[in-house]
């Protein structure tokens, strides 16, 4: 049997059904792994909780009632909310705080008693504060470091779940996409992850950064092992999430193995123009070479308002954030400052204190372009250009089945690279912002490496529900390479 902790997350539920493991065998591997937290991935891990979690897959197993995925690992991003371990979303704001519920995620992953998958929980994994930036560096715990080269930064927001899973500190984790927290980091990882259509995902628990961009999905090492997570995470939560879509969750594995004869990739002319890095834009193209010789036919295709993706996402992304974080004020949850004269003082400094650098810019940037005056010049332009992205988008469906395209315009940077130019990170999320205004589904592959033997990922964006094919088109892939077998030195 391959050693554990390189098992997909197939293989585990395969070995845990069959007997030839136990998930308290597989729950303490995984436990001696994370043990001195490497790349500080993890904020969050108490063996008791996970062992006692394991012992109830056991018990399952042996009684024949066992979920889909009982006894597998999984690792939580820090913005989802849990019973079981703290909750911070990686900001100084929520220290110590514990939610009385799980996340519906969470929990459709979890326990089967309470109709779920069964998985067990490692803990909670780091992240940008409240989910906002592009490279894990705006965590109040500190950076997460990528497993390829520790001078570079893992991707962000899910910095640390992408670590953790290219670590083989956990089989998969869970990651939220606002603007792209799935697939840069999975890309810079050399991972595979993939956020669904805008509402497929129950939101409940969630704690919310931009809420009509927010969508969780799942991260692991191949497309097969996305697809078995995502059907578990998937699914109308009408009564929760006023967003949810009504349609019903899908098993997702079921295409996985469709011919990819015929199939129309388009390819955005504007995704490899003059800012996309040649090493990454070598792996792209012999990635779509590939995907040729299974049969598919690429297609040009023209995304015309890319560009304005970045100032039209940074426009309504912390006009909603600004709105959201008011609920931090030291009286529900988390911090409160110590030293105050008043209320008001006690809002203001408690904000002042719990809140990071990254997190106060954005406030005040959506709290400006909401203001009365400027509302108008930014906010409602910016939703009007969003419109038009997604009709941009529906044009090229007519023409294509799925969007093929880079997921970032370089590989991982040097940690510490832009910490005096917080746009140079914004630049970086031109390829994954149109997706996420227009709510679709992406994707994030690995398709060799570049500089520095850094990895490459290809994003791959579908129409509305077209998760199945997504996932068809990279698992397809993934069975005529190996650049998703890879693993960093030493690990
Ligand atoms: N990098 C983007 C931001 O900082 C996207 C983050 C995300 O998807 N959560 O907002």
């Amino acid at each position: 049997m391959t050693t554990l902790h390189d098992m997909s997350v197939a293989q585990l539920a395969q070995a845990l059904q069959t007997k030839q493991v136990s998930a308290v065998e597989v729950a303490t591997a995984f436990l001696a792994r994370t043990g001195g937290n490497p790349h500080n991935a993890f904020l969050d891990i108490d063996s008791e909780v996970t062992l006692a979690q394991a012992q109830a897959s056991d018990a399952r197993i042996a009684a024949g009632t066992a979920g889909a995925l009982e006894g597998v690992p999984i690792a939580h991003k820090d913005v989802f909310v849990t019973r079981d371990f703290a909750t911070t979303a990686g900001s100084k704001i929520l220290s110590g705080y514990r939610s009385p519920f799980d996340a519906t995620v969470v929990q459709k992953l979890g326990a089967s008693e309470l109709g779920g998958a069964g998985m067990v929980s490692l803990g909670k994994v780091n992240c940008d504060e409240f989910a906002m930036g592009s490279a894990n560096e705006n965590s109040a715990y500190g950076a997460v470091t990528n497993p390829w080269d520790t001078s570079r930064v893992p991707g962000g927001s899910s910095g640390g779940s992408a670590a953790a899973v290219a670590a083989r500190l956990a089989p998969a984790a869970t990651g939220t996409d606002t603007g792209g927290s799935i697939r840069q980091p999975a890309s810079f990882c050399g991972i595979t992850g993939i956020k669904p259509t805008y509402g497929r995902a129950s939101r409940y628990g969630m704690i919310a950064y931009a809420s009509s961009l927010d969508q969780a999905g799942p991260m692991a090492r191949t497309a097969e092992d996305c697809a078995l997570l995502l059907s578990a995470m998937c699914g109308a939560d009408l009564d929760r999430d006023s967003t949810s879509l009504d349609v019903p969750a899908e098993n997702f594995s079921a295409k996985l193995g469709d011919s990819l004869a015929g199939l129309r990739i388009g390819i955005p002319k504007e995704f490899f123009g003059e800012g996309l890095a040649a090493d990454v834009r070598t792996a792209i193209d012999a990635a779509l070479k590939t995907l040729e010789a299974e049969g598919a036919k690429l297609v040009p295709i023209t995304l015309p308002r890319t560009e304005l993706a970045i100032p039209v996402y940074y426009i309504i992304a912390p006009a909603e954030a600004s709105s959201n974080l008011s609920r931090f004020d030291g009286v529900k949850f988390g911090h409160r400052a110590k030293d105050y004269t008043d209320l008001v003082s006690m809002y203001k400094k408690t904000r002042a204190e719990g809140f990071g650098e990254e997190v106060k810019r954005r406030i005040m940037t959506g709290a400006y372009v909401l203001s009365h005056g400027y509302y108008d010049a930014y906010y409602l332009q910016a939703q009007k250009i969003r419109r038009m992205i997604a009709d941009d988008f529906q044009r090229a469906f007519a023409e294509c089945d799925v969007i093929a395209g880079p997921v970032a315009p370089t590989v991982a940077w040097k940690l510490g690279n832009n910490a005096s130019d917080p746009l140079a990170d914004y630049l970086a999320d031109i390829f994954t912002l149109p997706a996420s205004l227009a709510g679709l589904p992406g994707m994030s592959v690995p398709v060799g490496f570049g500089e520095g033997k850094m990895p490459v990922g290809m994003q791959l964006i579908g129409n509305y529900l077209s998760e199945a094919r997504l996932l068809n088109v990279a698992h397809q892939y993934q069975l005529a390479t190996d650049h998703h077998l890879q693993k960093p030195e030493g690990i």
